[in-house]
């Protein structure tokens, strides 16, 4: 399952975006969001995804469980 960003908890502070080995995550109005088919859940690049530890705030990084997980 790819990540996705709670749009709601998002300050927009951009600092997931550099952290991602995808170049998954993009401004999107002012917050960032996820492109699905590009996230591999860093399957591939690190053990924990990168986005969850850059995001200052909790929860907002989460798994999006309505989509399959990635399979490399
Ligand atoms: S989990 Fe990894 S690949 Fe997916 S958006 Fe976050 S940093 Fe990018
Ligand atoms: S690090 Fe978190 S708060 Fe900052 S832009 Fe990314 S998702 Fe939004």
């Amino acid at each position: 399952m790819p990540y996705k960003i709670i749009a709601s908890q998002c300050t927009g502070c951009s600092a997931c975006e550099a952290e991602c080995p995808n170049q998954a995550i993009r401004e999107k109005g002012g917050i960032f969001v996820i492109n699905p088919e590009k996230c591999t859940e860093c399957i591939g690049y690190f053990d924990d995804p990168q986005c969850v530890l850059a995001c200052p705030v909790d929860n907002t990084c989460v798994i999006d469980t309505s989509r399959p997980r990635y399979v490399a």
